[in-house]
């Protein structure tokens, strides 16, 4: 049998202190699986630029033409993690028997790797890295993560915990995985949609290598909202729910103000009429705030705009035949 052809596929952002790190010991990586046929030699590192300002497009172009087997796509600007990885993933798909996705700054094992090929070569097409532990984490972003996961699994949405795009995918499911064209694609939750056979392999989270997180809390929010809208009504079904009972205490108080006037005590009402306003005027609000997300979602939908716009590419695929490791 001939051994499949991977790529590895890398988003960076501002990573110039860690790149050339992580290019040795992903390149290391590639040539011992290669030599022990796990992979062909033909396979490759893609780094995936995604507007970074610093010297991170400048190092990835000069690796590239110094190695064969390193090759870099520049994003016009930054379009953020997901959409890197999305074009990375695209780019790779034509000539890949299969790609593994994984953080630039070598938290995510690379060790693993190897772990993941040889589930692929026992037939699986999709395999999870899954953190060990979360010791390297803060106890707010262990905690926060998994409140998110438990309200995902509340809200019904499959997802693999602690798990983050380090993942393999084969070439069967990139073919279906292209076919989801929405632009706000969360990767976690749409990937166990894709079904097919899958299974985990777990692995410990390192420290940043160098560098600092490109997710800061706001980000880590906006992705959270965006996960749980872009694949669940739920939080709307629960306004809708909530404006019911509101409703229905309405009409209790409604119930109790008139019998209170024809009692002749009206100016006693004041203070739940304070209370009910402001009630009712923070639950609208939220509503208006649920529906206007969903609302904004369909907005950017409906326009399809490209996820990603590449700016330029150093790709040896196009030599694959003439090039060796
Ligand atoms: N990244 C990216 N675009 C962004 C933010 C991050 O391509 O807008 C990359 C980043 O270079 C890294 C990976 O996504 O390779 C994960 O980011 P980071 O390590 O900052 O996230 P954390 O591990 O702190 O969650
Ligand atoms: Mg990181």
């Amino acid at each position: 049998m001939k051994e499949p052809i991977l790529t590895l596929v890398v988003p960076c952002y501002n990573e110039e202190a860690v790149l050339k790190e992580t290019a040795n010991r992903l390149r290391a990586v590639l040539l011992s699986c290669a030599q022990d046929q796990l992979i062909s030699f033909r396979s490759t590192i893609l780094f995936v630029d995604d507007g970074s300002r610093d010297q991170t497009w400048a190092m990835i172009d000069h690796y590239a033409q110094e190695n064969q087997e390193i090759t870099g796509l520049k994003l016009s600007r930054n379009f953020g993690h997901q959409n890197a990885l999305i074009a990375g993933m695209e780019t790779a798909r034509p000539y890949s028997d299969c790609i593994i996705t994984i953080d630039a700054d070598l938290q995510d094992e690379v060790n693993a790797i190897r772990k993941f090929l040889i589930k692929f070569r026992d037939g699986f097409d999709v395999v999870y890295g899954v953190r060990d532990k979360r010791e390297t984490d803060t106890f707010f972003k262990k905690q926060s993560a998994l409140l998110f996961y438990q309200i995902m699994e509340k809200l019904g949405v499959k997802m693999v915990p602690n798990h983050a795009d380090y993942r393999l995918l084969s070439r069967r499911v990139l073919d279906e995985f292209v076919n989801y064209q929405e632009e706000n694609l969360f990767l976690r939750g749409m990937i166990p949609l894709l079904g097919f056979k899958s299974t985990k392999v777990y692995y410990n989270r390192a420290q940043r290598f160098a560098g600092e997180s490109k997710y800061p809390l706001r980000k880590m929010l906006n992705f959270a909202v965006d996960g749980i809208t872009s694949f669940s009504v739920a939080p709307i079904r629960m306004v809708t729910y909530l404006g019911g009972m509101v409703a229905g205490i309405g009409v209790l108080i409604g119930i109790y103000a008139l019998i209170q006037h024809f009692i002749g005590h009206v100016v006693t009402g004041w203070t739940s009429m304070i209370l009910s306003i402001w009630m009712i005027g923070g639950m609208q609000l939220t509503a208006i705030g649920v529906i206007g997300e969903y609302i904004g979602k369909i907005f950017k939908e409906t326009k399809h705009r490209p996820r990603y716009i590449i700016e330029k590419r150093q790709l040896t695929h196009t030599s694959f035949e003439t090039k060796i490791f």
